[in-house]
């Protein structure tokens, strides 16, 4: 069976467009050809056709040449006050970022329709979605059932076949504590990665030499992997990989099932550092 390779690039906006295209040239120098852009449809609820159409135009580029775009939530940034205890998860999470934590369901379709239509509007067509700080809610997972083909959270991938279940080697740059203990913990998680391994990279990692090093460490160690899109996990079939137990093939994406009591405590356990 082949073992894939999906690497997601986190925050794609108009501040991180340089470094963006910096990290995909040194990514494809160790020989990563497919990337997953996750791109912030309205940063401060300017939307980026607008404001960057240069990032627009290689967005549409990378996507010419193989890689994908999801989309990012809309303006990465929380706007309501979820109540104690999901704010506490929500704010260890993602922090400033957990945009959808605390929102009626009405104003979290809207966000994600939003999103998806200025994205649409500069001729990108996501059909993933990744929650800015992994941090979903039990209504964000049932619309997204509907809206989009895949989304992603810290412990699985949930398409339409069924979940994929591959944590993700995410490095946490927020704090110091994070920064200095996540190297060492993701190092030690990527011995365990099964069949498809999953590394994030946030723009911010390569301020941090350590870092850098690290995901070099786990580059080496997926060495041999084929280098997938999200997307080509979602339409699956061909890529051979076993879906968790207990995940029939449609629904199984619109509710899952998932609570989000445990969902939320099982994302504190297991949350990586973003
Ligand atoms: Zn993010």
């Amino acid at each position: 069976m082949t073992e894939l390779l999906a690497v997601a690039l986190h925050d794609v906006e108009p501040r991180s467009f340089s470094r963006a295209r910096e990290i995909v040239t040194w990514l494809a120098d160790r020989g990563v050809d497919r990337v997953t852009l996750l791109v912030i449809p309205a940063p401060d609820l300017h939307p980026i056709g607008a404001r960057a159409p240069g990032l627009a135009a290689w967005l549409r580029y990378r996507v010419a040449c193989g890689d994908v775009v999801a989309q990012h939530g809309l303006v990465h940034r929380a706007s309501a006050r979820a109540r104690w205890p999901r704010s506490a998860v929500a704010s260890w999470q993602g922090g400033a970022a957990a945009e959808f934590p605390g929102l009626s369901p009405e104003d979290a379709a809207r966000r994600v329709a939003t999103g998806l239509r200025l994205l649409r509007e500069i001729e990108l067509h996501p059909r993933g979605f990744v929650a800015p700080g992994y941090a979903y809610t039990r209504a964000l997972r049932a619309i997204l059932a509907e809206s989009h083909d895949w989304f992603a959270d810290v412990r699985r991938v949930c398409t339409r076949e069924g979940d994929l279940r591959a944590p993700a080697l995410c490095l946490g740059s927020s704090t110091k504590l994070k920064r200095s203990l996540s190297p060492p913990l993701i190092r030690a998680a990527s011995r365990a990665t099964g069949e498809l391994m999953r590394i994030d990279i946030h723009p911010a990692d390569f301020d941090l030499p350590g870092h850098v090093a690290t995901l070099e460490t786990l580059l080496r160690r997926a060495d041999g992997r084929k280098p997938v899109t999200y997307d080509d996990l979602s339409s699956k079939q061909g890529l051979g990989l076993p879906r968790g137990p207990g995940q029939p093939p449609g629904p199984s994406l619109r509710g899952s099932g998932h609570d989000e009591g445990s969902e939320a405590a099982a994302g504190v356990r297991s949350m990586p550092f973003a």
